[in-house]
């Protein structure tokens, strides 16, 4: 009997969940686990088919738009999840999550707890209160250096398209955290 468990690590942008979860699941690999990795297909900023931590590490992962689509993809004898960005899944993601870890499969889920204006980003509560294990990492907060929970949002470019990622945030602490919503860019034909 397979024993099934969900972990989730979360933090602010930059605090290395990414590569937590690489790790993870470099180890399941390492004790001869199968492992099956997921992204959402809303996040192509680096390479569709693999997750890939700001720091370059990288693993081969498929995409998927749905968390339906992420159930179906997963295979009978695969013994450990992961899954990147799940603050981008729907909300049945947490159903799914669920049935995977009552099925036996141990499901490590790596998100952003918070918002760009520190509110917290769901579905990370939901899974973070389903979960048996949570890990907060911290980043490094670019204004004073003490560990970062929260994610600013930086650019303010009027009329210039946002990317994400670096550039157009930055780790911030509490202290030094300033939520604001970002003016608009005015129209521009
Ligand atoms: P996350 O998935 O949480 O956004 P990653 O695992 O992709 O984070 O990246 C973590 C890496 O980001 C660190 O090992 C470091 O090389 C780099 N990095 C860049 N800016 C910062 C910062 N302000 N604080 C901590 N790490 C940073
Ligand atoms: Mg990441
Ligand atoms: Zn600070």
């Amino acid at each position: 009997m397979r024993r099934g468990s969900v972990e989730v690590i979360c933090g602010s942008m930059f605090s290395g969940k990414t590569e937590e979860l690489i790790r993870r699941l470099s180890r399941a690999e390492r004790a001869r686990r199968r492992v099956q990795a997921f992204k959402p297909r809303i996040d192509d900023r680096y390479d569709p088919a693999r997750i890939v931590s700001h720091a370059a590490l990288a693993i081969d992962a498929v995409a998927v738009a749905t968390s339906e689509s992420l159930a179906a993809r997963v295979e009978p004898l695969t013994d450990v999840v992961g899954i990147d960005e799940a603050q981008f899944f729907d909300r049945d993601i947490v159903t799914v999550v669920d049935a995977l870890a009552n099925r036996g499969v141990r499901v490590v889920v790596a998100g952003l707890d918070q918002d760009y204006l520190g509110r917290p980003f769901p579905p990370m509560p939901d899974l973070m209160a389903i979960a048996e294990e949570v890990t907060k990492v911290r980043a490094v907060c670019t204004v004073c250096g003490e560990p970062a929970s929260r994610s600013q949002r930086v650019v303010e470019a009027v009329g210039t398209v946002l990317v994400g990622g670096a550039g157009a945030y930055e780790a911030r602490c509490r202290m030094c955290f300033e939520p604001r919503e970002v003016p608009r860019a005015p129209y521009q034909p």
